[in-house]
């Protein structure tokens, strides 16, 4: 890795703890101690603390500490406090995520480059891609990451031209006490991570906190196609209202179906509130590549469009999918949610052949049974790729989706490495 281009004395004479030593916690170590901190790292993993070479690794003491940066994936109040993060909120000691951190070394480092943050339960990772891919052909420098790719505290420092976006996840927000979003964006809202926020007053109020610190000259966008965003939108009178239905092009190639207009109406009332004309930003729109796992066109074999859609775990995620084409030949299953697929019903007409993978495939396939959708378990995914493969090249389909409505845990490590092995068979049948 190059050095840190942010000055070496930014955090001079400060002392920090980073617990979780994951995507965002490592670098966010590194580039602390890198800015003159002085860092004590701790996991209570094993082999993610032997990763942590170079730093000081520790059970964090409290005393003197100017923050405890704490991973998003553990919990400083429900549905219980790490014991660390119990100990800091005894001592008085703020628990921050990156991204807070970031915004001050950026803000000492002298640079008044502008602060987007994007929230919402669903679309964040696509909205935050495509408004960097507008930014990118508006030719405007810009750095894109935080709960997204790459960790906020790993990203470069730009110059007051510049533009930083960061995904926001709820948990991030909730640990924040300086960073202020020049433009802050909230997509939607339902329920989710409900264990960790208490209840959906809890989770929107977290939510709520990327309006937190704005000015009478910063943006709000918020969406407003879901019950509990306009009264949030209507707590924040000054904010711009955006809906699917108001989008500056139809039909973008990479951003199929309503919940993407969504995303396409707030990616582009920011790149406005950022200075970009309208041209460039449907541009932009028109070129942006799309992100893997999402509604990914990885190939036409057999006079069908292959599609992967593996980062949709849940039913509500695959119904977006669904919703886009007819006559599908649909590939799902893994470690089902809590509802399985019945919330799917309505788009079973939609589906002209399952094959079943994975764990709970007996437990789709009760729901596809008791709706007379046609099914079969295949087991695996290779399986479900050949079956699809052979049965689009004797009966009609459109699409073939891999939607899985389901963890991907009992066969995978993870939704990614799912949908690289689906991108992998399908170019292996071309
Ligand atoms: P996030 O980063 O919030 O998880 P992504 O952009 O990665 O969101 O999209 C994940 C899945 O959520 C997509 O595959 C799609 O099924 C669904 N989705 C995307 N955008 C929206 C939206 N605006 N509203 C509802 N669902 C969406």
């Amino acid at each position: 890795m190059s050095a840190s281009p942010f000055p070496a004395d930014i955090f001079e004479g400060q002392r920090f703890a980073v617990v979780g030593l994951g995507r965002a916690g490592l670098p966010a170590a590194r580039a602390l101690l890198a800015m003159g901190a002085e860092v004590t790292v701790w996991d209570d993993n094993e082999a993610a603390r032997r990763a942590a070479t170079g730093l000081v690794v520790a059970k964090p003491h409290m005393a003197g500490l100017a923050a405890l940066v704490l991973s998003p994936g553990i919990a400083h109040r429900l549905p219980s406090p790490h014991p660390i993060a119990a100990e800091a909120i005894a001592a008085g000691v703020p628990i921050l995520s990156d991204a807070d951190l970031f915004f001050r070394a950026v803000r000492a480092a002298g640079s008044q480059a502008r602060f987007v943050g994007i929230t919402g339960t669903n679309g964040k990772s696509t909205t935050t891609a495509l408004l960097a891919h507008i930014l990118a052909t508006a030719g405007i420098p810009h750095a894109a990451g935080g709960n997204l790719g790459t960790g906020a505290m790993a990203l470069p420092l730009l110059a007051a031209n510049g533009v930083y976006v960061l995904e926001m996840s709820s948990y991030m927000l909730e640990r924040l006490a300086a960073l202020r979003f020049n433009v802050a964006c909230m997509l939607n809202l339902s329920a989710d991570h409900i264990d960790r926020h208490g209840d959906m007053d809890g989770y929107a109020g977290a939510k709520r906190q990327i309006f937190a610190r704005q000015t009478a000259a910063d943006t709000a966008v918020i969406g407003v196609d879901d019950a509990l965003s306009r009264a949030m939108a209507d707590a924040f009178p000054h904010a711009v209202r955006v809906s699917e239905h108001d989008v500056p092009i139809a039909g973008a190639p990479t951003l199929p179906g309503a919940h993407n207009a969504q995303n396409i109406a707030a990616a582009t009332a920011m790149a406005r509130a950022l200075g970009v004309d309208d041209a460039t930003i449907i541009t932009g729109i028109e070129t942006y590549a799309g992100l893997p796992h999402r509604q990914e066109h990885v190939g036409h074999v057999a006079g069908v469009d292959w599609i992967n859609d593996s980062k949709a775990t849940n039913a509500d995620s695959t119904a977006r999918a669904l919703a886009c084409y007819d006559r599908i030949v649909w590939i799902a299953g893994g470690t089902a949610k809590e509802g399985g697929i019945e919330p799917l019903a309505e788009y079973f007409p939609r589906v002209a052949q399952a094959f079943l993978i994975g764990r709970d495939a007996p437990v789709l396939a009760a729901t596809l049974a008791a709706h007379g959708v046609a099914y079969r378990d295949v087991g695996t995914l290779a399986q479900a790729v050949s079956a699809s493969a052979d049965w689009v090249r004797q009966n009609e389909a459109a699409v073939v989706l891999l939607s899985p409505a389901c963890a991907s845990w009992d066969q995978f490590t993870g939704y990614d490495q799912r949908g690289d092995q689906f991108r992998s068979l399908v170019k292996g049948l071309a």
